[in-house]
């Protein structure tokens, strides 16, 4: 009778498309998820998105402090009845929430609500220096865009952005039929470790423009896309007549640092 009931509370949650909601049912590659997650020198685990909690489950095993940002309220509902003695649910809009109320450094995971995953990943960035790792599973083609070496047509924004304060494995690849409802894309997981660079040697807000304006046009030279940015263009003639897909990491810095001293005296 008391099982019954249980059963009658809780339902299972109802899967909304408009929260990106693709419930994980294989337990082996939830297993392998949490697993790939390797906390050294984490003070604190985050999940971004528990849902019906398949990772959660595992996560709260830790002996860490573990919190998980859920947005649905249905999910939250849930998760209370499930783990109705923990606390670890923080309630809202990931991308709202301030990551500093967690005590750094941190351990993100999470199965992102893909609608919103370069947004998560842009996140993280303004937050790099708390966040010493995160793995998630993601839309196959971003995850393939993110860990993408230079001189590649996937090369793009946020390849050049993460892997500039990151290492980024491609870890394996995830069938639709492991989730209910099966999305209609392929998943990836993929791991970000926190790489040792603190300093870029140039002003990093001219750094993120760079990028950002040269991958808008990726097809022209970088001469052409950055004109508003460099005042002289004269210095760095070799880098500007290629198009930004040939540069690497180091490169993009070297040419934010000659731009903001070539701009410096042209001032
Ligand atoms: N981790 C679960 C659910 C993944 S689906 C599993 O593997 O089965 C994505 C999850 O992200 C859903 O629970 C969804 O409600 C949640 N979500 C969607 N948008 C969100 C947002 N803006 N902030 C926090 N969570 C969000």
């Amino acid at each position: 009778m008391q099982g019954l009931l249980k059963n009658a509370t809780m339902q299972k949650v109802k899967a909304k498309k408009s929260l990106g909601q693709h419930f994980l049912t294989d337990r082996n590659i939830a297993k392998k998820i949490v697993d790939s997650l390797k906390q050294d020198n984490c003070k604190t685990i985050v999940e971004i998105g528990p849902g019906t909690g398949v990772l959660t489950k595992m996560l709260l095993q830790s002996t860490k402090p573990f919190f998980a940002i859920e947005i649905d309220q249905e999910s939250i509902d849930f998760l209370k009845n499930e783990f109705p003695e923990k606390n670890f649910l923080v309630e809202g809009d990931v991308l709202k929430i301030d990551f500093s109320q967690f005590d750094a450094p941190l351990a993100i995971i999470g199965n992102f609500p893909y609608y919103i995953s370069s947004q998560i990943f842009f996140k993280a960035l303004e937050n790099k220096n708390a966040v010493n790792e995160l793995v998630c599973m993601i839309q196959k083609e971003v995850a393939q865009r993110i860990a993408s070496p230079p001189g590649n047509k996937t090369y793009g924004i946020l390849s050049v952005l993460l892997q500039t304060y990151f290492d980024i494995e491609y870890l394996f690849t995830v069938h639709e039929h492991c989730f209910s409802p099966a999305p209609k894309v392929k998943s990836a997981v993929i791991r970000l470790k926190r790489n040792n660079r603190e300093n870029l040697n140039c002003d990093e807000k001219l750094f993120f423009r760079v990028v950002k304006q040269s991958f808008n046009q990726r097809r022209k030279t970088l001469r052409n896309s950055l004109k508003n940015i460099c005042l002289n263009l004269d210095g760095q003639s070799e880098m500007l007549a290629k198009r930004p897909e040939q540069l690497s990491v180091d490169e993009f810095i070297e040419l934010t640092a000659a731009i903001e001293t070539s701009n410096q005296k042209t001032m």
